[in-house]
C-alpha cells in the first residue's frame, strides 16, 4: 500500500492479519478490516454499502471511493457495551442496500465478534430465527464467528423482544438500567440520555391510570404501577444477561400473571415470584436520583421509609436474589391495591 504511505497514521497501520471475509448470504459479506481496506477486491467484488463496527472510521481511500455507502457504529468488542440499540438501525441498512441490488460488507477488526454479531442480529430478522439457530447459519459460512457473551445476551434479548426493541419488556428494562448504572458508577451522575428510564409519577397518571397499584401504607399515596414491579423468582442470579431465554421467557408471564401472585400470596400460595422485596423502576416522585448513587426512599406524602435504591452496589433481597442497580419498596410498608375501588 505504498501509494498511501503519506497519509497520516491511522487504523490500517496496525494488522487486523490478511484479508478475511466469507459470504454469508448472496451479496451479504462478513469480513475483517484488511478486507474492507482492500481497494482492489473491493472495486472487484462491487461492494456497494460498507457497514463497519469499530473503534474508529475506516481511511479516507476507502471513504473516497465513489459509489460505496458507509454506515460507522463505534463500538469496542466489551460485553456491557450498548451494542443492542444499533441492531434496528444495521438491519435497515443492510436491508435496503440488498433490496437495492448491491452488495454489502459488514466488518470489524477481525471480523469475529462485532461484525459478527451484527450479521447474526440481521438473520435473526430476517428468517425469524432464534440465536442458536442463527448463530449456527452464520458459523457455516465463516467458521470463526464469536460474539463475546455481553453481545450473545444482547441477540438473545433481541430474540425474546420478536427481533424489535420493546421498551415495556422487562428484561429490557432491566438490561437499560444496567447500562445506565455503568454510567452513573463512572460518573456519579445518570447523563441525560437516560432520562427516559425514570418514568412518571404513577400518582398523576390521570390518562387510563392502571387498576392495580401499590400505596404507602401510612397515608395511601400511590407509590407504584403494577407496570413498575419488576418481578423476580427466590434465590434468581438477577443479572439480566446470565438469565436464559428460557427465564426471559417464564419472566413475561409471571409478570402478566402478577394479580394471581397476590391473590396466592394473600392464600399463602407458594409462587414462582419472591415478594420479600418490590424491585420496581425507577419514577418521578423518588429524589435525587440522578444526581445520587444510593439513599432512602421516603414516601413523597408522609416521609415514611418505603425502601431505598443503589444505583451500584443494588440490594440482595432475603430470598438470596441480588439485583443491582435496584429501587425497592419494602412490602409491609405499602399496600397492594385496586386504584378504581379506592378512588371515589
Ligand atoms: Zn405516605
Ligand atoms: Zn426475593
Amino acid at each position: 500500500m505504498a501509494e498511501d504511505s503519506s497519509n497520516d497514521l491511522c487504523r490500517e497501520d496496525f494488522d487486523a492479519g490478511p484479508s478475511s471475509y466469507d459470504e454469508i448470504e448472496p451479496n451479504l459479506y462478513l469480513g475483517n478490516l484488511t478486507a474492507a481496506t482492500d481497494i482492489k477486491w473491493l472495486k472487484e467484488t462491487k461492494i456497494t454499502h460498507i457497514l463497519t463496527v469499530d473503534s474508529c472510521p475506516l481511511p479516507r481511500k476507502v471513504q473516497i471511493l465513489p459509489n460505496v455507502n458507509l454506515k460507522f457504529i463505534q463500538i469496542t468488542d466489551m460485553p456491557r457495551e450498548d451494542f443492542l440499540i444499533h441492531f434496528e438501525d444495521s438491519y435497515q441498512f443492510i436491508n435496503y442496500a440488498l433490496q437495492d441490488g448491491g452488495k454489502v460488507l459488514v466488518h470489524c477488526y477481525f471480523g469475529v465478534s462485532r461484525s459478527a454479531t451484527l450479521v447474526i442480529a440481521y438473520i435473526m430478522k430476517k428468517h425469524e430465527m432464534n440465536y442458536d439457530d442463527a448463530f449456527e447459519f452464520v458459523k457455516a459460512k465463516r467458521r470463526f464467528v464469536g460474539p463475546n457473551p455481553g453481545f450473545i445476551a444482547q441477540l438473545k434479548l433481541y430474540e425474546t423482544m420478536g427481533w424489535t426493541i420493546n421498551t415495556q419488556d422487562v428484561q429490557f428494562k432491566l438490561y437499560r438500567l444496567q447500562i445506565a448504572a455503568d454510567k452513573v458508577r463512572k460518573a456519579k451522575i445518570l447523563p441525560s440520555s437516560f432520562a427516559d428510564l425514570i418514568k412518571p409519577d404513577p400518582s398523576l397518571a390521570t390518562v387510563r391510570p392502571e387498576p392495580t397499584v401499590y400505596r404507602c401504607k401510612k397515608c395511601r399515596r400511590i407509590v407504584a404501577s403494577a407496570s413498575n414491579l419488576l418481578p423476580h423468582s427466590p434465590q434468581e442470579k438477577q443479572v439480566w444477561r446470565y438469565v436464559s431465554v428460557r427465564k426471559q421467557e417464564m419472566r413475561s408471564k409471571q409478570m402478566k400473571a402478577l394479580e394471581e401472585v397476590e391473590k396466592a400470596k394473600k392464600e399463602d400460595k407458594s409462587t414462582e415470584i419472591c415478594t420479600k422485596t418490590y424491585f420496581i423502576e425507577p419514577l418521578a416522585w423518588m429524589p435525587d436520583i440522578m444526581h445520587n448513587v444510593e439513599g432512602k426512599l421516603n414516601c413523597p406524602k408522609c416521609e415514611t421509609k418505603l425502601g431505598s435504591y443503589s444505583w451500584v452496589s443494588g440490594c440482595q433481597c432475603p430470598c438470596g436474589t441480588k439485583i443491582a442497580p435496584a429501587f425497592y419498596l419494602i412490602p409491609s410498608k405499602v399496600d397492594w391495591s385496586n386504584a378504581v375501588q379506592n378512588v371515589v
